[in-house]
């Protein structure tokens, strides 16, 4: 009775957990292949397009490691593992259920407008726009993580393996001394943008003063990481007309702020109906338990359960901007 299948006697429970774990390994690495081998500079290998397979990885199981490229065309099926494989990751790093999955990035990127109450004395269409939620119908969020002072590598795996996305934007005074953790973000995925060389207040700053914070940082992230960022924030959200001329004239193409921030035990909101909207742009920063009371998984896990319990996924701010 201890045949294929049999599951009996004293093995009674292992076949079931060596399946799973089988599936993990699996899922884990052909995600690992996959993305190692599509990286491109322009950042934008990962979140797969719907039609190629992970080059070289292990066939997916019936029904249960169809990643992205396994999806039929046309599917909304966005997710890298399937279903079982997802409840278990979950499940391993604290989560009641497995982050929802975002629909496909749209084929066309939505038209973005300075938000109201934004503008700049003197500005007008030409600069780059300012704006705290994408303009888009998809029940999506964007998840933000500011500065780079905490280098926490159980991050990387966590969002990893929970396959959640999210977008960077790093000020070099607390980056320059751990390039590498932020290389091997870039590597799972992850927009690597501009939020000024030593965050300072930029509107108490000369134009050139200005100009050397947000520039000189376009040219440190083009020189560490072989990308030129097109995503600005500045620190604070304060900003002034000479920050977006600047930013503008070393390739920013857009300055998304935020509509809420999160922490490892509460979300603080800027809408006074205290909520998430389609497209709501997330801040939060890395951060530790010395700055907060928690790790960054704790606040992956508080902010997760607010997004996934309000029925929204966790969207590529880059494939939307
Ligand atoms: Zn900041």
């Amino acid at each position: 009775m201890s045949g294929p299948g049999g599951g009996r006697g004293s093995g009674t429970h292992r076949p079931a957990c060596a399946v799973l774990a089988a599936l993990l390994v699996a899922a884990v690495c052909s995600g690992c292949a996959w993305r190692a081998g599509g990286r491109s500079a322009d950042g934008d290998e990962h979140r797969a397009r719907p039609a190629a397979g992970p080059p070289g990885a292990p066939g997916p199981g019936p029904g249960q490691l169809a990643g992205r490229g396994g999806a039929p065309a046309g599917s909304r099926e966005n997710a890298r593992f399937g279903p079982a494989v997802r409840a278990a990751l979950a499940k391993k790093w604290g989560l009641d259920r497995p982050p929802l999955i975002a629909p496909p990035p749209p084929a066309v990127k939505p038209h973005i407008t300075t938000r109201e109450g934004f503008e700049v004395n003197g500005g007008d269409d030409s600069l780059p726009p300012v704006f705290t939620t994408v303009p888009t119908k998809d029940r999506v969020v964007f998840l933000t993580m500011d500065d780079g002072d905490e280098k926490d590598p159980e991050l990387l795996q966590m969002m990893d393996e929970l396959d959640i996305p999210y977008s960077a934007f790093l000020s070099d005074y607390l980056v320059r001394d751990s390039y590498g953790y932020f290389l091997e973000m870039q590597r799972l995925g992850v927009g690597l943008n501009n939020h000024t060389l030593n965050h300072p207040y930029l509107p108490g700053l000369s134009y050139s003063e200005q100009k050397s914070e947000i520039c000189d940082q376009q040219a440190v992230i083009e020189e560490q990481y072989g990308q030129r960022p097109t995503l600005f924030r500045p620190p604070y959200g304060n900003y002034n007309a000479d920050t977006l001329r600047i930013a503008k004239s070393c390739g920013i193409k857009a300055v998304p702020l935020w509509n809420a921030e999160a922490f490892p035990d509460h979300m603080k909101w800027r809408e006074a109906d205290q909520d998430l909207h389609p497209g709501d742009i997330i801040l939060t920063h890395f951060r530790g338990r010395k700055d907060w009371g928690g790790s960054m998984a704790d606040m992956v896990r508080a902010v997760m359960k607010t997004i996934t319990d309000k029925g929204y996924a966790v969207a590529r701010l880059e494939d939307y901007v």
